[in-house]
């Protein structure tokens, strides 16, 4: 065999250096990996660019790139929620007695539609306070959505209605609701 074969450009083209700390950078979300990448918390899948929700509705397409590995990954909302961060914030003031346990199932069986739709949409947080009950949402759109769901469900008369933007920390979408 010739020696001096491959000039040294060649050699470097063909045997890549690895990556300082093992994980290329494109590599993040397991976007370069050849399975899928799994949430370690919440167990969403990531596929295609796209979150799915674990379990019956993963398709055949997804299963499939399954077997060939798992890359776990904490998914945009987890991180989002453990660096206890949120994009959306729904403030519901003066809530009647009456209408509490009605108002915590709205926004617990909303929370479900829409993790539905898009398993990184979620409602976060329901606290309530001496002002009220605080909502918060891994989406911006999403507490404008409940918000104004919250105020068709209890009538547009009882609930005043009020959207603010933020930039703190980021870009967060605020929303008001009182009741008259
Ligand atoms: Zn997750």
């Amino acid at each position: 065999m010739k020696t001096g074969f491959f000039k040294k450009r060649d050699a470097k083209s063909i045997f890549k250096k690895p990556e300082p700390n093992g994980v290329p950078k494109h590599d993040e979300y397991g976007r370069s990996h050849k399975g899928v990448a799994v949430c370690k918390k919440c167990h969403n899948v990531l596929f295609k660019k796209e979150w799915h929700r674990p379990g019956v509705q993963l398709s055949d397409q997804i299963l499939l790139a399954r077997k060939k590995g798992v890359h776990f990954v904490l998914c945009p909302s987890c991180t989002m929620i453990a660096n206890k961060q949120y994009e959306g914030e729904v403030m519901v003031k003066n809530v009647p007695e009456k209408y509490e346990v009605e108002l915590v199932n709205l926004i617990a069986s909303y929370n479900e539609q829409a993790q539905k739709r898009d398993p990184q949409d979620r409602v976060i947080t329901i606290e309530k306070s001496k002002k009220g009950y605080r909502v918060t949402t891994t989406e911006n759109q999403l507490a404008v959505r409940l918000a104004k769901k919250i105020r068709s469900a209890f009538s547009k008369g009882r609930v005043a209605l009020h959207i603010s933007h933020s930039s703190e920390p980021y870009e967060v979408e605020r929303v008001v609701l009182t009741f008259k």
